[in-house]
């Protein structure tokens, strides 16, 4: 047997592992024992339970329960916890996905107790460290021994680094996994009913990045493009906590219910999630699991960032990026609604093979046996 603990702390982590773990359930019971561990670093039923039960993630078997506060006491916190589950566990690797404070925490203890760490997601680089993400990101990379890539630009990212070839794996996005194996059940999704919208008649937004929310001004600038947008067309907006939180707290909350033609709501479950951005005309969005989505589905994507750590979703699929500037997003938005929106193709190994992929690395690693033919990057097994 081998042992794997997997970690998961935030919404875009869970929608990330659950295509990793069935598939080990499914197919891999007899050689791996997996143990599921939650921070809490997300604990509101609307980001953590709803997508356990939606995209059929077994209860973790540990939830070190840290809930909110600075990223600092977040990553000390689950640092001290999550050792004390690698005393009582002893995997052979820990797992990590994504670019939360919760994967950087668990990397670090995983490192600090001499155990072999795999980071799914590896490579992805904004080149801005000023976002909270990037130095996640570039640290846990730092750490790791595996690196799982879910695009070309994060490998030459990884290599140019100094990673040997030989630890990296392009393997395919683990996200665009549960998006094809959950795309039917969507079907079934009443949320367009619920939210009386009729399809391609409305743009869907998300937004939620420090940048975009943390100051008055951020939410400032959100606000003029709002109302810019929702002059053209009809706007759904699923609030995070954390913007609807900055919207009271700056005294904006007033204004953007103001607006007529935009429709406030908590944030959905994944199904219905998935079903509004399949049916929208258009994303705004500065989420970076949204960015891949609306690639796969076809739907065009603006994205209020200056930048990307997912470029491929610009040279190949739907994404444009538009900064912040209300005149360039409204143009934006107008040349969508009279037809010229981005079109454009499924990126690499974006075919729900992902887990798959992963789960054959991980296998063979630990086995040391040949490599499959279907990881495409790496022509020898890593080092142990
Ligand atoms: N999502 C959802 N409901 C929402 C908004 C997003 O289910 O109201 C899903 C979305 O489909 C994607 C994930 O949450 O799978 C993205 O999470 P988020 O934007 O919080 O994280 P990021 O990708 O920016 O790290």
């Amino acid at each position: 047997m081998i042992r794997i603990v997997c970690v998961v702390g935030a919404r875009p982590n869970f929608v990330k592992i659950a295509p990793l773990v069935r598939h080990i359930k499914e197919e891999w019971s007899d050689t791996f024992e997996a143990t599921l561990v939650h921070t809490g670093q997300h604990y509101d039923e609307k980001l953590s339970q709803v997508f356990f039960e939606e995209l059929h993630i077994p209860q973790p078997d540990v939830n070190l329960g840290v809930g909110s506060g600075t990223a600092t006491r977040q990553i000390a916190e689950i640092m001290q916890r999550f050792e004390e589950v690698l005393l009582w566990k002893k995997p052979d690797r820990v797992v990590v996905v994504g670019d939360v404070n919760s994967t950087l925490a668990a990397a670090l203890a995983t490192e600090k107790m001499g155990i072999p760490l795999a980071h799914v997601e590896a490579g992805l680089r904004s080149f801005d460290r000023a976002m909270p993400e990037e130095t996640n990101r570039v640290l846990t990379d730092r750490l790791s021994d595996l690196l799982f890539a879910t695009e070309e630009s994060a490998v030459q990212n990884l290599l140019n680094e100094g990673v040997e070839k030989d630890r990296i794996f392009w393997v395919g996005n683990l996200m665009i996994d549960a998006l094809i194996s959950h795309a039917q059940e969507a079907e079934r999704s009443t949320i367009l009913n619920q939210m009386n919208v009729a399809p391609r008649q409305y743009a869907l937004v998300t937004l939620h990045r420090p940048s975009n929310v943390d100051t008055p001004e951020g939410i400032g600038r959100i606000l003029r493009i709002l109302s810019g947008v929702e002059k053209q067309t009809r706007v759904l907006f699923p609030i995070h906590p954390r913007t609807r939180g900055r919207m009271e707290e700056f005294g904006l909350a007033s204004e953007i219910r103001a607006l007529q033609n935009l429709t406030l709501c908590e944030p959905v479950g994944y199904l219905d999630f998935i079903r509004l951005m399949r049916d929208a005309k258009m994303v705004l969005t500065d989420s970076g699991g949204i960015q891949e989505e609306t690639t796969a589905l076809g739907i065009p994507c603006l994205t209020l960032r200056e930048n990307t750590e997912r470029p491929v979703t610009i040279t190949e699929g739907t994404n444009l990026l538009t900064g912040t500037d209300p005149e360039r997003v409204l143009a934006a938005v107008i040349d969508i609604l009279e037809g010229r929106g981005k079109r454009g193709k499924i990126p690499t190994l974006w075919d729900g093979q992902a887990a798959r992929r992963i789960v054959r690395v991980l296998q063979g690693q630990s086995t040391r046996r040949e490599p499959s033919q279907e990881v495409p990057l790496s022509t020898t097994l890593p080092r142990s």
